[in-house]
């Protein structure tokens, strides 16, 4: 099977053209991130079934959207914010994630992922993330480090694509839209290298 067709493959049993349903709806309105787990994997594990439409790349944006998060992309001088909706200063009446237009789409891509985790982990606003920020140790920035890994790279889809023959760390990275350093380190994260 070609990556091309890889890309359209369903994932799991609800079809790979599903449609928001008005139950799905009703649920996203009620989005309360209180009600998701605490724990990255798992958290990710219940977004990715609430509001992915299945297809790969993980459209993030989407996602967010879905959520009630807000998008503001634009050229900045550090990678990205989460802004909680109660935030002072935050006019726009609903959680936002600010994101920079001059990185690479696939760092854009993480850095939404990343600063859905702290929304969806309820940590509130969090400090700008830099590149520093990022590879930091304080246990908020690595827990929405791995709530990005989990939500870009979801281990289910991950084996199918091996199991399709899509087994070099460039292919994956290709295919869920990340860069072959972050597909390299969940691998091994994950016990597939
Ligand atoms: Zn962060």
């Amino acid at each position: 099977m070609t990556s091309q067709l890889s890309r359209t493959t369903t994932l799991g049993d609800n079809g790979s053209c599903s449609r928001l349903t008005a139950a799905t709806i009703k649920r996203q309105r009620m989005f309360n991130s209180a009600t998701f787990s605490r724990d990255p994997g798992p958290a990710a594990a219940e977004v990715l079934r609430t509001y992915w439409d299945q297809k790969l790349p993980i459209r993030v944006d989407l996602i967010a959207q879905r959520m009630g998060v807000g998008l503001f992309p634009r050229p900045m001088d550090y990678s990205g914010h989460f802004v909680a909706a109660d935030h002072e200063g935050n006019s726009t009446g609903k959680p936002a994630i600010l994101f920079n237009t001059n990185e690479s789409a696939s760092r854009q891509r993480f850095t939404i992922a990343h600063e859905l985790g702290h929304f969806v982990l309820g940590h509130g606003t969090s400090p700008r993330d830099t590149s520093k920020v990022f590879a930091s140790s304080n246990p908020k920035e690595r827990a929405a480090n791995q709530f990005a890994a989990h939500l870009l790279m979801p281990a289910d889809a991950i084996r199918m694509m091996i199991s399709q023959g899509h087994t070099s760390t460039n292919s994956l990275a290709d295919i869920f839209g990340v860069s072959p350093a972050a597909m390299g380190y969940h691998l091994v994260n994950m016990g597939l290298r």
